[in-house]
């Protein structure tokens, strides 16, 4: 009996993990809705007419990112992938009366790796602030090991096989509509007020498990 290939297109936007407006006032519900119902939703699109009928279309969107990055000929396919994968992921980064304490197993990686939470905490609103033009600033698992990166325009970390835990949105359009020029503020309050360190510590006991 024939079995048919699975596959995975169209890719799908998927909903807001939360309401339009439950991450108020960090991030307005006119951001969150110009930010996914937008922004989020034109790169699945853009990406879905881009592989129609190609063997990408058979691939997670993961495998897509992967697959494709570094490929001169297909930086269109790369980009609007990984921005659909980056923006998917950031979603659960955030969640409302978030900037609590870290689950102790993320907690524990962070001292190793910067010290204390907090240096870990500025590591981040640094790589982000210091990210010129648009881009992402992540909390990621090298191996056994956290570090802070940033990546410019759609990068990111799954591409060079890291394991992104978190990630702050620093293009322009995650923040100017309520803070307009003021980066430094939008990362802060997204720090404080919004981060979803349950979130990250599960990427990370995942990441853990292929790293014992
Ligand atoms: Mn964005």
């Amino acid at each position: 009996m024939a079995i048919a290939a699975t596959t995975f297109a169209p890719q799908n936007l998927a909903p807001l993990p939360c309401a339009i407006d439950a991450l108020e006032p960090v991030i307005s519900g006119r951001t969150l809705s110009f930010h996914h119902d937008k922004h989020h939703r034109t790169y699945v699109e853009t990406l879905n007419k881009l592989i129609v009928g190609t063997e990408l279309a058979n691939l997670r969107l993961d495998q897509i990112v992967t697959a494709t990055v570094g490929q001169p000929d297909r930086v269109s396919i790369f980009n609007n992938a990984a921005q659909a994968w980056n923006h998917g992921f950031y979603w659960n980064c955030l969640k409302p009366k978030g900037g609590d304490e870290p689950p102790l197993t993320l907690k524990k990686k962070m001292e190793a790796a910067f010290g204390s939470v907090n240096a870990c905490k500025k590591g981040l609103v640094d790589s982000a602030v210091t990210q010129f033009g648009s881009g992402w600033a992540w909390l990621v698992a090298e191996g056994n090991m956290l570090k802070v990166m940033k990546t410019g325009n759609a990068n990111d970390p799954l591409a060079q096989g890291l394991t992104p835990l978190l990630t702050i949105d620093v293009w322009e359009h995650a923040y100017y509509l309520d803070y307009q020029n003021k980066r430094v503020d939008h990362v802060n309050a997204v720090i404080d007020k919004l981060a979803n360190w349950e979130f990250a510590a599960e990427n990370l006991e995942k990441a853990m498990g292929h790293y014992p």
